[in-house]
């Protein structure tokens, strides 16, 4: 792999250009890049490897799934503690 180094040109998603763009390599932590400038409308940001961050709409989309999840009931029962056999013998007193 090629040493990356500050300065040089790096394919990235930028927020603003809302697609993937030349980036210039700003910062570098531990041999990867931190922060990035694109190269189209000059905004920075922290290196995204590319990834497309997911839009309000696909984040109303996992809530509403993670919503649904939450409404179905577990399939195995609750892991509540099991009943304690002394709490029973209510009422008795030593
Ligand atoms: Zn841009």
């Amino acid at each position: 792999m090629a040493v990356l180094r500050l300065g040089d040109d790096i394919d990235d998603y930028c927020i603003k250009c809302k697609r993937l763009t030349n980036h210039v390599i700003l910062a570098i932590v531990q041999d990867q890049p931190a922060k990035v400038r694109c190269r189209t409308c000059y905004n920075e940001g922290p290196f995204r490897r590319g990834d497309i961050p997911p839009s309000k709409k696909d984040l109303r989309k996992a809530a509403l799934f993670n919503a649904v999840l939450e409404s179905i009931p577990a399939a195995a029962p609750a892991p509540e503690p099991a009943p304690d056999p002394a709490s029973k013998v209510k009422g008795r007193k030593k």
